[in-house]
């Protein structure tokens, strides 16, 4: 399912106690305010009005709606007024969908000359939402609070970035992973424990052999390979006399893609260890599907493929720059201490500053038996987040760091892969010893798209640790904070 069809339900609270007129001004201005949220812009998704909720029956059964409902990506809630919260209890712990509650109130002012008394008891979001607030925090639920006036704008786009997220934990929910062969052989980082991951974040993740796709890729017309060809020219300057590698690397597309969608994948990952029958490691194939949405990992690396296809998701429709990516080496000058990211081959051509180039070079690691095509760009400037997450053992651990993109400081003519260039916060050596201390992996996903905050609340709702690396970490914090969490997460 794309962004936009999924839609979040607005259950406003309240009680039976006021009379019928004050519960049709309720009803009347909460589906108001979902027209007008819908109207701003702002919003990725439909916000439906569904109830104005008075007992425990009600609210009840608009949960199992919205567990069963597949549209269905969240609830968001709100109190216009009082609503005792003993009859939420009943319906929130059966809730499985992402949940938000809206701390508003339909009033911007107080009206000086205007309240009293009916206007109290019609307007009593300030209480409201504090009983409201209270069940959930002795429940534990997993939650985003946003609080602020509905109109504005920075509300109407923290709701909006939210339901980005909440899309994300659907997409993770039913999230199927291809994998091209066996991880890289002796690499630690990309294992991990597929069962947890499949009860925790719903990904199933499975393998196909290599052998199958040398029967797809065999299979592949020259029709059809002259239809991706016409693609790849419109989107990118051929840099390369060698047609043959860039056909070879459409044929391998379609192939890929082709098993991919037969079988539900958004996700791959393969390795250079693995390609038997294959005369290149796929380049400028994988990029081209990882520009279409679809996740990758390299060295077999099935935790960063879902991630980035996650992110992808939860950003459809903005600039589209997110990718897998590597930590490669870095230039440690004092005063311009900085980061080059890039891969082997597969960086995906969202990230790039300026219209990609083809070319072919040798590669000397794996098994490719022909220099394979790929894209080499320079990425954008601009803030962006490194994402890794880890099995730490026990649980899994999301790790985010802050990266600010820099127009790489040279031009490194003799690179022959696509370059990103950043600075760490809090700086990059502190970022270092940070990220390292969090065992964070060398493989990340790298978004402009994407926000910490909307990683922490990813992570909330699918109940595993979150880490973020910002501008004000460091070491000590952050080894006291793992220390707590090693604790914490034990116990839980
Ligand atoms: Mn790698």
């Amino acid at each position: 399912m794309s962004m936009k069809q999924y839609e979040f339900w607005f259950v406003v609270g309240s009680q039976d106690l006021y009379g019928q007129e004050v519960l049709d001004t309720v009803a009347k201005r909460a589906a108001e305010m979902a027209e007008a949220l819908n109207a701003s812009g702002n919003l990725p998704c439909k916000l439906v009005y569904k109830v104005t909720a008075m007992s425990n029956a009600q609210i009840r059964d608009i949960v199992a709606e919205a567990n069963y409902d597949k549209k269905c990506a969240g609830i968001i809630t709100w109190c216009h007024t009082f609503s005792p919260s003993k009859m939420w209890i009943n319906g929130f712990v059966n809730l499985q969908k992402p949940y938000c509650h809206l701390a508003t109130q339909y009033n911007l002012e107080i009206p000086n000359e205007e309240i009293d008394m009916d206007f109290m008891n019609l307007n009593q979001a300030a209480h409201g939402d504090r009983e409201h607030g209270f069940i959930a925090a002795r429940l534990r639920m997993p939650r985003k609070i946003i609080a602020g006036y509905w109109k504005d704008e920075s509300v109407q786009k923290r709701l909006g970035s939210w339901m980005r997220t909440a899309v994300g934990v659907a997409f993770s929910r039913d999230l199927k992973v291809m994998r091209f062969g066996d991880n890289m052989r002796e690499v630690a980082v990309t294992e991990g424990d597929k069962v947890e991951v499949q009860a925790k974040l719903g990904w199933q993740v499975n393998t196909w052999a290599v052998g199958d796709l040398v029967k797809v890729m065999n299979a592949v017309t020259e029709e059809e390979i002259d239809a991706l060809m016409a693609e790849y020219t419109a989107e990118y300057d051929v840099a390369t006399d060698n047609i043959a590698a860039i056909r070879y690397q459409a044929r391998e597309e379609i192939a890929m893609k082709k098993m991919l969608d037969e079988q539900g994948c958004m996700a791959f990952a393969n390795t250079f260890q693995d390609l038997y029958g294959m005369e290149q490691l796929p380049g400028l194939a994988s990029q081209h599907l990882m520009a279409q949405g679809y996740g990758y990992g390299g060295e077999g690396d099935w935790k960063v493929s879902a991630m980035t296809a996650i992110m992808k998701a939860m950003s459809e429709g903005m600039t589209g720059g997110t990718s897998f990516m590597e930590d490669y080496t870095y230039h440690l000058v004092e005063g311009c201490k900085l980061s080059l990211g890039a891969h082997m081959l597969e960086v995906c051509p969202s990230l790039a500053a300026d219209k990609p180039r083809i070319e072919t070079h040798h590669l000397g690691i794996g098994m490719n038996e022909k220099d394979p095509a790929r894209l080499v760009f320079e990425g954008r400037e601009g803030d962006a987040i490194v994402v890794s997450l880890i099995d730490i053992g026990g649980r899994l651990r999301l790790i985010c760091q802050d990266i600010k993109a820099v127009k790489p400081i040279m031009e490194m003519p003799n690179l022959p892969v696509a370059r990103v260039m950043w600075e760490a916060a809090p700086d990059l050596t502190t970022g270092v010893e940070c990220w390292i201390t969090a065992g964070g992996a060398h493989h990340t996903v790298l978004s402009y798209d994407v926000t910490a905050e909307q990683m922490r609340d990813w992570a909330r709702m699918m109940d595993i640790e979150f880490v973020h690396i910002n501008k004000d970490t460091t070491v000590e914090s952050l080894e006291k904070d793992l220390f707590l969490a090693d604790l914490a997460w034990k116990l839980k």
